[in-house]
């Protein structure tokens, strides 16, 4: 198998220490690839390529428009490649490939929107209370940006920072997880391609307290954007600290769904596996919490039973599979844990809870998607994400108890409501301190609104406006057309 390389200053290269890395596939352990394994020095290279490309190249100051074509025709290759891409995505995660598709859908229409606002961000004229002056605020690029991402949406999540750092012209180096790197590598052959010039972009692989680590102290790093796990958030922004690096933090989410009895029943129902289910509820706005009215409790509990208890697990690439495996042996093994924890301190298991006894998904990383009803806020499964396919249910009598419940985390990410009463509704997202909250909806996003967390979910914005503003310094420039001493030293 040919190693895969990394890309520094404009070239495709091995690791300096010579290790390399096995990638396996969460739904059999077969070998997909081997890559190369870099380290603190490879990363300490690739941040020097990157400081020399922003402090002497041409990039931060060629015009925005030119800047915004090579986006994209970023956009365009990823459209030319979309198969290709979707179906290494789900080889490497285990996802369906309709999964994928979709979000390679969504990559191509990040870089897309980034591409036709990135143009647009000139600055403006304001009013001076100087006689004779000009006062404009102006947008520049921050400078090196350290960019490190998770596993679970490998392209989209790098998408959400690679758009936005690229068209408002900062250099950056990029740390996909070192559990699925694969089409992070397939993205920087097409930045190569589409003519993003040397050094500007550059990937470093690797593991996190190497790699990562040095991304985040390194004091030739301007700005640290990261989306993984709160505690190592937590580690990234002391690092960041050495030279108070700008900062952005998309961390984990233990997300409230709140469902009223006037809700349309069998919707809310469908959606409320929606909200989890996908991915193997790997995903950080999985609605997991959820937050159902007394009176439709039971009903709507074993309603949710038949339906989860006939999700079809299997391949990714299987047309009929509906859900795949968790992505790796550890994290099957935290989530067993997780589950365990949960029975111990009272909730009642209603399905799930286990592995598959299935022969055919032995090899693979599957675990049943799993109800607990009988949940209270102080147990560890309704404090602490589990990032796989389990549904928490609580229950609540009064509008007022049910924002309580919703707002009793740490966490800040996003949220659902869930009635046909629209006064109510806006009511309750009033209330709900959180980065994203849907009504009648669940897990939809778009390039156009800002995505991010309150609380401990996170740090700033990626998507929307926000996103482009993280990779953007603003200078005020005031410019005196009629200079004259003021003598206030005396004359
Ligand atoms: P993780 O924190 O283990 O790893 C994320 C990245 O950080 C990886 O690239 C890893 O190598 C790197 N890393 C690990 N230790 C590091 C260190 N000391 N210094 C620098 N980098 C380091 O997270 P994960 O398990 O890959 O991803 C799952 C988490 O990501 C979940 O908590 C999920 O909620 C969160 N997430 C959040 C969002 C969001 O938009 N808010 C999106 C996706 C995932």
């Amino acid at each position: 198998m040919t190693i895969k390389k990394m890309f520094i200053d404009g070239k495709w290269v091995h690791a300096s220490s010579g290790q390399i890395r096995t990638i396996i596939n969460p739904f059999n352990q077969e070998e997909i690839a081997t890559v190369t394994e870099g380290d603190q020095s490879d990363a300490k290279a690739a941040i020097i390529a990157a400081r020399k490309a922003f402090d002497q190249g041409d990039w931060s100051s060629t015009p925005a428009t030119e800047r915004s074509s090579i986006v994209h025709k970023i956009a365009d290759l990823i459209e030319r490649d979309q198969q290709k891409l979707a179906e290494l995505e789900s080889l490497d995660t285990g996802k369906t490939v309709e999964e994928s598709r979709e979000d390679m859908v969504d990559i191509a229409g990040v870089f897309r929107y980034y591409a036709e606002i990135g143009d647009k961000n000139g600055g403006e004229i304001i009013s001076s209370p100087i006689p004779n002056s000009v006062s404009k605020v102006v947008h520049e690029p921050v400078g090196v940006c350290g960019q490190i991402t998770p596993w679970n949406y490998p392209l989209l999540q790098a998408s959400w920072k690679l758009a936005p750092a690229l068209v408002t012209g900062n250099t950056l180096v990029m740390k996909p997880s070192e559990i699925t790197p694969l089409t992070t590598i397939k993205m920087f052959e097409l930045i190569e391609e589409a003519g993003v010039p040397a050094g500007v972009a550059n990937l470093v692989l690797g593991a996190g307290h190497t790699v990562g680590a040095e991304l985040s102290t390194n004091v030739d790093v301007d700005l640290i954007s990261f989306t993984g796990g709160i505690e190592t958030g937590k580690k990234i922004m002391q690092a960041a600290s050495v030279n108070v690096k700008k900062l952005a933090l998309e961390l984990g989410g233990k997300n409230p769904n709140i469902v009223f009895a006037d809700a349309d029943f069998n919707t809310a129902v469908d959606q409320a596996m929606n909200a989890v289910f996908f991915h193997a509820g790997q995903i950080c706005s999985a609605g997991t919490r959820l937050i159902v009215e007394e009176s439709i409790h039971d009903e709507f509990v074993e309603a949710l039973v038949e339906r989860v208890n006939n999700i079809k697990l299997g391949n990714g690439f299987d047309k009929d599979t509906q859900m795949g495996p968790l992505i790796s042996a550890e994290h099957l093994a935290k989530v067993e844990k997780y589950v365990e924890t949960g029975k111990q301190e009272g909730a009642k298991l209603l399905t799930g809870g286990r592995r598959p006894k299935d022969p055919a998904l032995q090899n693979g990383f599957f675990y049943l998607p799993t109800i607990f009803t009988n949940c209270t806020t102080d147990m560890h499964i309704i404090q602490y994400e589990a990032f796989a396919p389990i549904i928490t249910v609580e229950k609540f009598q009064t509008e007022q108890e049910a924002i309580n419940l919703a707002n009793n985390s740490t966490y800040g990410l996003a949220g659902g409501v869930w009635t046909n009463d629209i006064v109510k509704a806006e009511r309750c997202v009033a209330k709900m301190r959180m980065g994203t909250v849907w009504i009648n909806e669940y897990n939809v996003y778009f390039p156009h609104a800002p995505w991010g967390g309150y609380k401990q979910s996170g740090i700033g914005r990626e998507l929307g406006k926000l996103g482009l503003e993280e990779y953007t310094e603003t200078k005020h420039i005031l410019h005196n057309l009629k200079p004259e001493p003021i003598n206030w030293f005396g004359d």
